[in-house]
This record gives structure tokens, C-alpha cells and sequence, in this order.
């Protein structure tokens, strides 16, 4: 069955969709994004993950391209139409297709819209979990507005590499006070050894993740003591338990950090206890597919106005 993708309203073959070459997306980053789990045919967090979309393209004046009830729809058509039950889903909106000048164009554009689908080996991932991830650390190159989460990833993008290289699964940012920020595509987090649970307070510094609030609202009904604030590297490699959160990752232990063990180096109770009581409520809260029976797929080319 072909992957199907989303472009500004037309449903494609994954291998015909595509975007115009000035696209702001493409020429600036000029776009913003989201990343949804697929667990069972149903997309966790799904209310969470569309108040930071709207968040995300208020804060760049980006005009927001369709009502949540719509772009819900489309996420769970995109979900139907590519038989997605494990998996990840990815949306992005950019400013749109204009001449290429760095000011905003004007009149506006329309805003690009494409969603696309990936599958997840569950196995494959939950062995990864069990086993756990190592971290590498490095410095915090990005820009000002972390908490935006724009396609603009190159730092990121670099930090994931140099973890790959160093056979770690992620990259630790240390801002230059010494703190760590945030991984490069997830959230950072310690379990004290008098255990307390830690994690960067939301600011400009990180992305505020949506996998990090559930969390911080799971460990309330674990009844953990919870602390929201900066901790260093010294601290985290002197911490009981590490561990990363993020719509892909969900919770997954940190075992090593630049290749010296935290804890036992083994994945901690509290991390893999968290993980199950997200998972849990997010799979409840998730709204599952069950509505719809999979109907002939009509692609159609989607008609816009190319300058
Ligand atoms: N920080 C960064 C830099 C990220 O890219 C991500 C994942 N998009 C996260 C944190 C985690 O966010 P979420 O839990 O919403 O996936």
C-alpha cells in the first residue's frame, strides 16, 4: 500500500507530494511543526500538540490555515488512509509560497500545509526503551526562541549527529552557564539521589514539550516530588535516574552520559514507571479510528497560485 501524504488539501502518493521551491518553509525555515505519536490507530495528545501549533504560528504571525476541528479531521484521514497503527505523524505550516525577499511577502500567502506518516516498530522501539539511550553533551548553539518549535533544526540537527557518531541515542545542549537545556529533540530530566524528579522550567530556553507536561501531570498522580529548574551535567551524572521525554521517545532512560554511567547504568524504576502511567493515559485521552471504514482514495492536485 503507498505511504499517502497531505499537501494543502490534496491526499497524494507519499513519492508525487511536493511543495513549491520557494516555499518560506524552504527558503527561510520560515515554518513551524508538530510531531504526533500514533499508538493503536490513535493520536496521543492530540489537544496538547494543536495549542502549541497555534502558539508556535501566533508567535511568528504565520495565519493559521484551518480550524482545529478541520486539521483534526484531515490527522485522523491521514492516520485512516495510510493504515497507521504505530507510528508517528508529522505536520508542518509554513508562511507560504512568495518571491523570495526575507520580509514577510504582501499581500500574504497562504500558509503551506503538509502532513506526512511514518510507521514504528513497536518492538523495535520498546526494546530500545527497555535497553535505554546514552547521551552525549555538547554546547547550546541555537537561537533565542527555543520554545518556538520551528523547522529551523540545524543545531539540532548537528547535535543528533555527533550523539550518532558517538554511538549515543540523543545530545544533551549546555547553555553557557553550564546548565543543560534540553536534548535535541527531546526534554532532559533527573531523578535526584534524595528523589526528587527535575526538569528544566518552560521558558525561552527549551521547547516546551508536550510529552513533558503529561509527564509532569502523570508524576503528580505517581505522587513523586517534582522541581522545575535548570540542573547541570555534574548533577545529572551524580543523579539516581536520567531520562528523556518527547512525543517519539514517550519516556526513555538515560543510561549514560558522555559515556559515564548514571545510577547503575540501567533504567531507573521512576523513568520506567513513568513511562507506563504516560503511556497509559495517553492511549485513554487518544481518540481512536474506529469510525470510518476506509473508503476509495481520490488524489487530487492541489490548486493554488504559484507567483
Ligand atoms: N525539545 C526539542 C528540541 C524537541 O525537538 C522536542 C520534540 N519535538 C521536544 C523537546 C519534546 O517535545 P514533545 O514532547 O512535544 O515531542
Amino acid at each position: 500500500m503507498p505511504r499517502i501524504a497531505y499537501v494543502d488539501g490534496a491526499y497524494l502518493p507519499h513519492a508525487d507530494a511536493a511543495i513549491h521551491i520557494e516555499d518560506r518553509g524552504n527558503q527561510f525555515a520560515d515554518a513551524v511543526y508538530e510531531v504526533w505519536a500514533v499508538r493503536a490507530g490513535g493520536l496521543l495528545d492530540l489537544p496538547g500538540h494543536l495549542k502549541r501549533l497555534r502558539r508556535s504560528l501566533g508567535e511568528l504571525r504565520i495565519a493559521v490555515p484551518m480550524s482545529d476541528a478541520a486539521l483534526t479531521l484531515v490527522l485522523h484521514e491521514i492516520v485512516r488512509c495510510n493504515r497507521l497503527r504505530n507510528g508517528l505523524i508529522y505536520l508542518q505550516i509554513s508562511r507560504g509560497v512568495a518571491p523570495r525577499d526575507h520580509a514577510f511577502p504582501t499581500p500574504a500567502a497562504l500558509p503551506t500545509v503538509i502532513i506526512t506518516a511514518k510507521r514504528t516498530d513497536l518492538a523495535a522501539a520498546e526494546a530500545k526503551a527497555a535497553r535505554g539511550i546514552g547521551v552525549i553533551t555538547l554546547p547550546d548553539i541555537r537561537w533565542g526562541r527555543r520554545d518556538i518549535k520551528t523547522v529551523s533544526l540545524l543545531p539540532n540537527a548537528l547535535a543528533k549527529q555527533a550523539a550518532k557518531e558517538a554511538g549515543a541515542g540523543e545530545a544533551w545542549m549546555i547553555d553557557p552557564d553550564g546548565t543543560i537545556t534540553e536534548g535535541s529533540s527531546s526534554n532532559a530530566w533527573i531523578v535526584t539521589p534524595d528523589h526528587v524528579l527535575v526538569t528544566r522550567a518552560a521558558s525561552n530556553s527549551i521547547l516546551n514539550g508536550i510529552t513533558r507536561l503529561a509527564v509532569i501531570d502523570a508524576a503528580s498522580g505517581e505522587k513523586l516530588a517534582f522541581e522545575e529548574r535548570a540542573f547541570t551535567r555534574d548533577e545529572a551524572l551524580a543523579a539516581k535516574e536520567a531520562f528523556v521525554t518527547s512525543a517519539s521517545a514517550h519516556v526513555t532512560s538515560v543510561v549514560t552520559i558522555d559515556g559515564l554511567k548514571v545510577g547503575d547504568g540501567k533504567p531507573g524504576p521512576v523513568a520506567m514507571g513513568l513511562r507506563k502511567a504516560y503511556l497509559s493515559a495517553a492511549r485513554q485521552n487518544s481518540v481512536a479510528l474506529h469510525h470510518r471504514a476506509a473508503g476509495p482514495l481520490v488524489a487530487r492536485k492541489a490548486k493554488r497560485r504559484i507567483p
